[in-house]
């Protein structure tokens, strides 16, 4: 046989023009990055070097700290599973940075671990869910979606074994059904969570710590393709603005800024022209109440 060195032709010559678009790797705050402001999206993810960003924020601090608790209070043994372990766990996976000063610090220690104790005591200790910080996967024709839910429950629903996608939230307002029904990060965790349990998931919950209350959705397979359908779309929008940049298109202008609310909570404020003329909030305004 000849060698086949000049065989490797462009695709189009080898009739692969048609072929589909590579898969976009992508996680639901990934999507939803581009959805909040495209500049952003492009600060995060495209530019490189990254631009610096601002200093760590406290609610990340306080919000990763109490996940970390309840994902580590899930690795207990059942028998050990006590409010008694709680400041353990809580001390050893406490994130102290972005807090004002040591006395907010502590003020939002000993309220997460009232929002714990609370918690825990309506958890059923010998209860195993299917998953706690569970990364599940799945493919679309587009998209090539990953994503870490909190948790993922086993339960039993009308029609058999069921999964429930449950999102841990620690900000100061309450939630409603209306966000759960409206989250595309927990419809496509829904998704992928029922392509790798290979049962039904169609309930999401948001369990609020702060109030200790549960806002919940039951999707049905038509409003989770709806979501999945929006994400594709995003992951269209984003390939293509991605492209023109590539094909010398004005950066600035295929990801436009989206000046609003959160500019003062980006962490691109600085480097942003729309962010640099807002006002900046501390580090720590998100859990200033905390100390009250
Ligand atoms: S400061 Fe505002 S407009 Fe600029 S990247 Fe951040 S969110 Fe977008």
């Amino acid at each position: 046989m000849p060698p086949t060195r000049n065989r490797a032709a462009v695709p189009e010559q080898l009739g692969f023009a048609g072929m589909p678009e590579r898969l976009f790797v992508c996680t639901p705050s990934k999507l939803g990055a581009f959805l909040d402001c495209p500049r952003r999206y492009r600060y995060s993810y495209v530019d490189r070097p990254t631009p610096p960003k601002g200093p760590p924020w406290a609610h990340n601090s306080l919000g990763a700290s109490v996940h970390t608790a309840l994902k580590n209070w899930f690795t207990l043994p059942p028998e050990r599973r006590e409010p008694g372990a709680l400041p353990t766990l809580l001390k050893s996976t406490w994130v102290r940075e972005g807090y004002r000063d040591v006395e907010l610090e502590r003020a939002a220690y000993r309220k997460a671990l009232d929002w714990l104790e609370t918690y825990v005591a309506n958890l059923d200790p010998e209860e195993e869910p299917l998953g706690v910080e569970r990364v599940v996967a799945a493919k679309t024709s587009v998209l090539a979606l990953n994503g870490r839910a909190d948790r993922i429950d086993a339960r039993m629903g009308e029609s058999g074994p069921e999964a429930v996608i449950v999102d841990y939230k620690t900000g100061r307002s309450g939630l409603d059904a209306d966000d759960a029904r409206g989250s595309q990060a927990l419809a496509l965790y829904a998704y992928a969570a029922q392509r790798v349990f290979r049962r039904p998931c169609h309930r999401v919950e948001l369990h609020h710590l702060p109030t200790g209350t549960v806002a919940a959705h039951e999707h049905t397979d038509e409003s989770l393709a709806r979501q999945v359908r929006r994400a594709e779309e995003t992951a269209q929008d984003i390939m293509a603005a991605e492209k023109a940049v590539a094909a010398g298109a004005d950066p600035d202008e295929s990801f436009p800024v989206n000046p609003g609310s959160l500019c003062g909570w980006c962490d691109f404020r600085k480097v942003c022209p729309a962010g640099s003329g807002v006002a900046a909030k501390e580090p720590w305004t998100a859990v200033e109440h905390l100390a009250g």
